[in-house]
């Protein structure tokens, strides 16, 4: 199955010249689901994690079935104070201005082999967040997947794990 034929791209969203890749139709077809699911699987069991750490908030559709499908933990890389208790967190650039991510600053035990998972890589900023941060909660960050790759914007360039995507659109 060819996993791009269940993606939908709408154009101008969410301004206008943006053409943004929608996982939605994947998600509610039953058959494109499972192979993605299946797929993933199978990427993911290979660096063999403790945990998976989803990126709000499609990741978290991605990471937390991945995680019960591999037996696995989840934890999640939210926006800002979305979290409760202790937290902590890193400021990162956007194209224009800034965002923060956070982790509950227990989530993971230092050592643990941590995977982050998001739908979708573009200029790799956000996913770069997520591993520096985790990092700096000492843990043990072996990969970064997505769905989705843009190549074009060679985001895979700045993250210092190793990176796959089951999807790419150049
Ligand atoms: P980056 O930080 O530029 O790599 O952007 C990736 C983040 O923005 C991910 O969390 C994605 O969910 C979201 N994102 C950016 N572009 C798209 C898109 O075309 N479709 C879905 N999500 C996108």
């Amino acid at each position: 199955m060819n996993l791009k034929d269940h993606i939908r791209g709408v154009p101008d969203f969410p301004k206008p010249g943006i053409l943004f890749y929608d996982i939605s139709t994947l998600l509610r077809n039953a058959d494109a689901w499972q192979v993605a699911m299946g797929r993933l699987a199978s990427v993911v069991r290979a660096y063999q994690p403790d945990v998976l750490a989803g990126v709000e908030s499609r990741g978290f559709l991605l990471a937390a079935p991945l995680a019960l499908k591999l037996g696995c933990g989840f934890v999640m890389l939210r926006k800002r104070g979305k979290l409760p208790g202790a937290t902590i967190g890193l400021d990162y650039d956007l194209e224009y201005g800034t965002d923060r991510i956070e982790i509950q600053a227990d989530a993971v035990k230092p050592g643990q082999r941590v995977v982050v998972v998001d739908d979708l890589l573009a200029t790799g900023g956000t996913m770069s967040a997520g591993i520096s941060l985790l990092k700096h909660a000492q843990a043990d960050v072996v990969a970064a997947i997505a769905l989705i790759e843009l190549t074009f914007l060679q985001g895979r360039g700045r993250l210092d794990v190793p990176f796959e995507a089951l999807v790419q659109y150049d």
